[in-house]
């Protein structure tokens, strides 16, 4: 059995929703358990998670949780002094290094000795039973002791947790999802405010399979591990392709993207979405000058959400390393580069776009484009992909609604 006490950010969570938020963060917890014998419960302020696995395991999936500010192996005893120091020396002669420290965190004003005198006497104890030297400064070895009402909790390897806010706590959007570095890491971003992304790919592969066996079905369940059961909406746009054929080259990546956030936006609804987000980094590149941005937005009735806005591309590439996506990323797709064009123009006006979009019947495109859509799920606790016809499975698809050009 192995113990975890885990941690969330005591700011974001204050206040009346407290109670929701840490009902989600404890529903997170059992998602990634699952599979594993555990309980999760919570405790003055924190989770307390029993699991029948091994450390390293349970660490891992841990580290996939959102609203998770840090988590670690944990002994738990009553809070006497002398079961506390049993534990503190434990841990001192379980860990081979030279140095260490006790810090002490006293919520408890019960317990009779104040934090610093307890760390003194149980830093004295651990010097007189292993030989190990006190250094405060950077100590092999940090020992922390946090006495609460009823218990004391100690441990010592403390690891990061992805942080944010728990998952579901923001509703819902549809991220436009590329097989590039940036868009899974907007998503990713996304998640950790508590937002669940519905992912939404614009395709050329010859059919629908080969939609759903190339590398971004594979992103979305690189990310899976961060949500659960994950949804991926696949649309073809051989047709789009064929209906924009004679568009000057320097206007095309403004029409594709502007017909991609109309499509988006008419399907928002169909999956409860109050927003669209995208991978955009302002000024990356010359479809994403913030006069491209304007374009892209212009006439929306839902929000467009970017939260890579002011990243650079170092910062995103060392987030894609981390989350696990970015060898994925570089692998070669065919489809992400199809709408590029030597020479895009920086500046498109909005009314440019709209016009083509009208004069080429891109509305009506966009319903025929989601008629011939596929629907992928994945659920990652039993390694199940789906693939569907979208009409067939979402309710009301069949309904047209005209979205706003
Ligand atoms: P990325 O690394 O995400 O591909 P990028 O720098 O290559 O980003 P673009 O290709 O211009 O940028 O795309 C900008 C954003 O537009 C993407 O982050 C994504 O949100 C959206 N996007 C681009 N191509 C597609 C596509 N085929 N399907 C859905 N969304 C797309
Ligand atoms: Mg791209």
């Amino acid at each position: 059995m192995t113990k975890f006490v885990a941690h969330y950010s005591e700011v974001a969570l204050k206040g009346n929703n407290r109670p929701e938020f840490v009902k989600a963060l404890r529903h997170s917890v059992n998602r990634v358990l699952s599979g594993i014998d555990h309980s999760v419960a919570y405790s003055e302020g924190r989770l307390v998670i029993d699991a029948q696995a091994e450390e390293a395991e349970v660490g891992a999936r841990l580290s996939h949780v959102f609203g998770i500010s840090w988590f670690a192996p944990v002994s738990i005893v009553t809070p006497g002094y002398e079961e506390i120091k049993g534990a503190v020396l434990a841990s001192a002669r379980s860990n081979d290094g030279k140095t260490f420290m006790v810090a002490v965190r006293r919520s408890d004003k019960g317990f009779p000795l104040g934090s610093q005198e307890t760390a003194s006497k149980l830093g004295a104890e651990v010097v007189q039973e292993t030989g190990k030297k006190v250094d405060l400064g950077e100590p092999d070895l940090s020992i922390h002791v946090d006495i609460v009402r009823g218990r004391a909790f100690v441990y010592t390897d403390k690891t990061r947790g992805p942080g944010g806010l728990p998952l579901g706590t923001a509703g819902r959007v549809m991220h436009l999802f590329s097989g590039g570095i940036d868009s899974p890491v907007a998503a990713w971003l996304m998640m950790k405010r508590g937002t669940r992304p519905v992912y939404l790919h614009f395709y050329l592969a010859p059919s629908p399979q080969a939609a759903v066996e190339s590398k971004i079905t594979r992103l979305v369940q690189v990310l899976s591990a961060y949500e659960g059961k994950s949804t991926l909406v696949l649309v073809p746009f051989a047709d789009y392709q064929l209906a924009t054929m004679g568009v000057p080259g320097e206007l095309e990546p403004s029409l594709f993207r502007r017909f991609m956030r109309m499509t988006a936006e008419a399907l928002a609804p169909r999956f409860g979405a109050a927003a669209l987000s995208t991978g955009d980094s302002l000024s990356q590149a010359a479809s994403q000058t913030l006069w491209n941005l304007v374009s892209f937005d212009d006439g929306s009735s839902i929000p467009v959400l970017r939260p890579l806005l002011s990243y650079d591309k170092e910062e995103i590439i060392s987030l894609a390393r981390r989350i696990g996506t970015y060898d994925l990323s570089l692998e070669e797709y065919k489809d992400c580069c199809a709408i590029i064009t030597r020479h895009p123009r920086t500046r498109v006006k909005a009314e440019v776009v709209s016009d083509y979009i009208q004069r080429l019947g891109l509305k009506a495109l966009v319903w025929t484009s989601i008629e011939k859509s596929t629907i992928v799920t994945y659920n990652p606790a039993v390694g199940v992909l789906k693939a569907t016809a979208l009409k067939d499975s979402v309710p009301g698809m069949e309904t047209e609604q005209t979205p706003s050009a």
